[in-house]
């Protein structure tokens, strides 16, 4: 059996469409455009790139869009400092602060200083702990626009056994309880995870993230499994793959997702979404 490809970039378009219509809408409607802030520390290259890719759609849907690039020595205090600027600023309804940050930067403090209705990376306690507890708001954008794009593949999720390889707090947390609300039954793993294997050859989903090329073999997965490939690696020879090893994977599993192509524009588009969505329900009343 070989699988169907999940192809993130024709979602992603869908959904750049219907973004753009409601830009266009507002525009008639002498309301404001949706404004993102992006901060960037230092100049990892994977983050510059990133960071290009989101104002570039910002751009690509009539969004305003602000970009600041510190070095990577700033102290903490100037970027809190900005924070608060951003945080009182009427046309800006999202604030994003590219990950990783430096060593002298706190991630708890800088993401704790974001006003949760601007947190459109939904990494704010506030934002993290609602969807802990069944009541989402801003949501992460990784885990998020996988829930879309099994949306949109009509992928019925209740009662699935799903396995989230990797738990980091950007990927593999918030999307073990997008997998909880969507009503999967769901184990996590980590580094200190026994049986691995066993854990994954269980799985009637896989959503992997650990950051490791080709990790996982198609040999570990259940025949028919939905495999969720979040890893980004960039190889020696410059070629970009997954977690997953993709080939392998396909001629196992029902539905698969490429890398390039899958999970990644998703990220990007549903920072966009996120950020129309501050804009319309937490700053449109201002
Ligand atoms: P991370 O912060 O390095 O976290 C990696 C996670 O994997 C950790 O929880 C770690 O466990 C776990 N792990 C490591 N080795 C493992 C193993 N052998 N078995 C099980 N778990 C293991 O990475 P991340 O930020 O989540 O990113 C993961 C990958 O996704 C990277 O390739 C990154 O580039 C990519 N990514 C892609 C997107 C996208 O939009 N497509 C977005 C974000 C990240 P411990 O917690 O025990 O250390």
């Amino acid at each position: 059996m070989a699988a169907i490809i999940i192809n993130g970039n024709k979602i992603a378009k869908k959904i750049e469409i219907k973004i753009l219509k409601k830009v266009e809408k507002r525009k008639k409607d002498k309301k404001r455009v949706p404004g993102l802030a992006v901060i960037l520390i230092g100049n990892n290259p994977a983050s510059e790139i990133y960071v290009k890719r989101k104002i570039l759609a910002c751009k690509n849907v009539g969004f305003f869009s602000q970009y600041w690039n510190f070095p990577c020595d700033i102290n903490e205090k100037k970027i809190l400092d900005l924070i608060e600027k951003l945080n009182n600023d009427i046309n800006i309804d999202g604030i994003l602060v590219q990950l990783p940050l430096p060593e002298q930067i706190n991630y708890y403090k800088i993401f704790s200083s974001i006003r949760p209705e601007k947190d459109v990376d939904g990494f704010h306690p506030y934002n993290t702990g609602s969807l802990c507890q069944r009541n989402p708001h801003l949501r992460a954008c990784t885990p998020k626009g996988i829930m879309t794009m099994l949306n949109y593949k009509k992928i019925e999720t209740h009662g699935l056994h799903a396995v989230m390889v990797g738990a980091s707090n950007i990927v593999g947390r918030p999307m073990s309880m997008e997998l909880l609300l969507a009503g999967c039954t769901t184990t996590v793993t980590h580094r200190f995870t026994k049986k691995l294997k066993f854990h994954i050859k269980n799985a009637d989903m896989l959503i992997v993230a650990i950051g490791r090329p080709n990790f996982l073999h198609g040999d570990w997965i259940k025949e028919g499994a939905i495999v969720i490939d979040v890893g980004i690696n960039k190889l020696k020879n410059g070629s970009i793959v997954g977690d997953v090893d993709f080939y392998s994977a396909y001629l196992k599993a029902s539905y698969i997702t490429p890398v390039p192509g899958g999970v990644g524009p998703m990220t990007v588009i549903t920072l966009l979404q996120n950020t129309m969505e501050a804009c319309e329900k937490y700053h449109d009343n201002q």
